[in-house]
This record gives structure tokens, sequence and C-alpha cells, in this order.
């Protein structure tokens, strides 16, 4: 199982602890699990393989606690990020 962190690029190098979140591109360390469930269905069939994770600022977490909108954005961001993801493994064969 590969672990894959999403996120906005920033100045910061891809393999720190510190990345852009996904929905408002400020630096922060907190990763969000996203779910296949979440993803939905077309996802399935990579969920032996990977686990996925966003980074997402506390104050984007803390309204999508809140707010059906900001969820839906959340998984929205993560599947686009996913998308690219999955489309560069793919062409690097
Ligand atoms: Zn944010």
């Amino acid at each position: 199982m590969k672990t894959i962190n999403l996120f906005q690029k920033t100045h910061l190098p891809k393999d720190g602890w510190f990345q852009g979140c996904v929905l408002c591109g400020v630096v922060t360390g907190h990763k969000e699990y996203v779910s296949f469930y979440r993803l939905g269905s077309t996802y399935l069939p990579y969920c032996n393989k990977y686990r996925f994770y966003s980074f997402t600022c506390k104050d984007c977490c803390f309204h999508m606690r809140r707010k059906r909108k900001w969820r839906n954005d959340f998984v929205e961001e993560s599947r686009n990020m996913v998308d690219i993801y999955l489309k560069r493994r793919k062409s690097r064969k």
C-alpha cells in the first residue's frame, strides 16, 4: 500500500512535512484521509494500492466539519489531484 499526499504546490520541497492546503493553499502540516467511499466508485480499483491524504489547513478543516459545500469542494479538489497523480503514473510506464 502506497501513501500519496495531495497538496497545492508551494515553494517547499515536495517530500516535506508541510505542504499547501488543497483548498486554500496555506502551508500546513495537517492531513485528512481521503477515503475511497468519499472519492466514489470510479476509484475503487485503486483502493488496494493507495491511501490518499490531502493536506488541509485548520481553517478549512473547521469549515469542512460544519459545511457541506466545503466538504464537497474538498472531495472535488482531492479527486482532481488523484486524477493528475494516476495519469502521471500511467504516462511514466
Ligand atoms: Zn485551507
